[in-house]
């Protein structure tokens, strides 16, 4: 059983799929266009913004937003550590110092508390991540970001769908940050991302970023990059997406019977979903001090696990320059020993989940 299986999906609309890329195939247009524009709209719909431009990744995505704000050498960048490389190197690559904090016990988010313990004054931004498809703490973290007059990203890659408050992830704060990478849970074939945000004025300048720097044809305002989406892509997304809420369904379904098959397995730490938020499972994590074992045992029941993310971003060597050490963020390390991520997505059947829960059963109780 894989954790994510795109030939299923490929196999579930193909006949929609292809028809899409032979639309692009005859158009001509491999680069923008009218696809993408579609995609555009029919995605800020989908989240519930006012705004979306679609772009290459979510990595550019970041990066794209905090060069919108002016956001570069001598700022400081707050995020968690808990979190995919992308969200700090986004940071990095805006030329910004990542000041990274530890994460929540419970949530496995960034920890709010730590996020004020953070603040110096050249923070100019907080980038909370939705990590695993959960919202942050949205309400404190806003408050924070308010009360000190800094900027609030999202970064939503893990994301799509899911809300806090009854609030659609992207739209806390003053844009979010959408990946579509093939394994999230909305995927093109390749590479992509996006920005929403109910702002105008940075929707048309993160569109002149991501194409050189130009609002207008041939005239470049300033240095931006190319972060544009393919056609390609953005046909094979708008089909995608028609299908999101019915997938999102299905992995919250799987969590469910997790929940049930689980819940009496106390060496198994379960997620906590925060009783504000609505959890969307990009991963089902759990948590034991048997991971290696158990992960050996499942991966011999042919049973495909992963860890999000084994070694934290304040120990990776690409930032050993900023000088944090081992014990630092207690949390985020400790969870690195012990999470795995189990199968969850629209491709697993009620009863895999239920073969993957005796599977685990039998582990601990033979
Ligand atoms: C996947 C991911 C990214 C990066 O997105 P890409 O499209 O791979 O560049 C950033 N942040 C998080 C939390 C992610 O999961």
């Amino acid at each position: 059983m894989k954790l994510v299986d795109l030939n299923h999906q490929l196999q579930s609309i193909r006949s929609e799929l292809q028809q899409a890329i032979s639309q692009v195939l005859e158009s001509g247009y491999f680069s923008e266009g009218s696809f993408v524009s579609t995609f555009e709209t029919e995605f800020a719909q989908a989240v519930q913004s006012s705004h979306c431009v679609a772009l290459n990744s979510g990595t550019s995505a970041l990066h794209t937003i905090l060069r919108s704000l002016d956001i570069t050498s001598g700022d400081d960048v707050i995020c968690p550590s808990n979190t995919c490389f992308a969200t700090v190197e986004a940071i990095c690559i805006a030329g910004a110092t990542p000041v990274l904090v530890d994460c929540e016990a419970a949530y496995y988010n960034i920890d709010p508390d730590q996020i004020v313990k953070a603040i110096t004054p050249q923070t100019k931004a907080i980038i909370a991540v939705h990590l695993y498809g959960q919202p942050a703490q949205m309400n404190k973290i806003k408050e924070i970001a308010d009360r000190h007059q800094l900027q609030l990203i999202e970064d939503c890659a893990q994301a799509h769908l899911a809300t806090f408050d009854g609030t659609m992830a992207g739209n806390f704060g003053i844009a979010g940050a959408f990946s579509f990478y093939p394994t999230k849970n909305l995927g093109a074939f390749g590479e992509g991302g996006a920005v929403v945000t109910n702002q105008v004025k940075l929707a048309d300048r993160i569109r002149a970023f991501k194409n050189h720097g130009s609002y207008q044809k041939n005239l470049h305002e300033f240095i931006g990059h190319n972060y544009r989406m393919d056609s390609i892509q953005a046909a094979i997304l708008s089909v995608k997406l028609k299908y999101l809420k019915e997938w999102t369904q299905v992995r919250k379904r799987n969590a469910e019977l997790y929940f049930e098959f689980l819940s009496d397995l106390p060496e198994v730490t379960l997620p906590k979903i925060h009783p504000r938020a609505s959890h969307v499972f990009h991963q089902f994590v759990i948590r034991t001090k048997d991971r290696e074992l158990l992960k050996e045992h499942l991966t011999k029941s042919n049973i495909e696990t992963a860890i999000h993310y084994p070694i934290p971003c304040h120990l990776q060597p690409a930032l050993s320059y900023l000088g944090y050490k081992k014990g630092d963020f207690p949390v985020s390390e400790k969870l690195s020993n012990e999470i795995l991520s189990l199968p969850v997505a629209e491709h697993q059947t009620s009863d895999n989940i239920k073969t993957i829960s005796d599977s685990i059963r039998k582990f601990f109780r033979g």
